[in-house]
């Protein structure tokens, strides 16, 4: 049942103590502002470090695409780092959102982890309505875990009061029918 695994939660995503923190990284891992700024901040310089290295070797990390370093000072013990797509009006990006979404339960779950908290990717400075970034993030998350992950307990965090009240609703809406 998604009830039992998947919940939603309000605040600041670098304070969980959960396994696998994700972040709404940019293509070229420099921390930037918004939820990656707060991960970098409190996380320290140790995630900056892995992530050049990452960088070094590939490049860039593009849109839906997945990442991982360790968590730095965080309680979480990896931090997934993945990159959404910029909305764009006349333009279907929704496919590199459900990858952002379904890379990241799948890296987390090869990695061993259990718990997974995600921000809500695209929906800040990338502008991504949030009821459809929501949408997706759940539907790619349940189709995940139907195929019995690893990972056993799912975090939607809100950090505003706006969209913690569109995924509450939202979430009603599936478990109920
Ligand atoms: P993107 O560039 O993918 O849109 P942003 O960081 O700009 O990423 O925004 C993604 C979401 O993360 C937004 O809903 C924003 O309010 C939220 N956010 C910002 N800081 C935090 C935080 N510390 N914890 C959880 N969510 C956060």
């Amino acid at each position: 049942m998604i009830t039992q695994i998947i919940e939603i939660l309000k605040g600041d995503i670098t304070q969980l103590e959960v396994d696998v923190i994700v972040n709404a990284a940019n293509e070229h891992l420099i921390p930037g502002g918004g939820v990656d700024g707060a991960i970098h901040r409190a996380g320290g310089s140790s995630i900056r470090e892995e992530a050049k290295v990452y960088i070094q070797a590939h490049k860039l990390l593009n849109p839906g695409e997945v990442m991982s370093t360790t968590a730095g000072l965080l309680r979480a013990k990896r931090v997934i780092h993945t990159v959404g797509p910029r909305y764009k009006i006349g333009e279907d990006r929704s496919d590199q959102l459900r990858n952002c979404y379904k890379n990241s339960m799948v890296l987390a779950e090869e990695e061993g982890m259990s718990s997974v908290a995600f921000p809500c990717i695209s929906a800040g400075v990338f502008g991504y309505p949030i009821r459809e970034a929501a949408e997706i993030a759940f539907s790619t998350v349940v189709e995940v875990l139907a195929h019995q992950s690893t990972v056993k307990r799912v975090y939607f965090v809100c950090f505003d009061e706006v969209n913690f009240s569109i995924y509450n609703q939202l979430y009603q809406e599936l478990t109920t029918g």
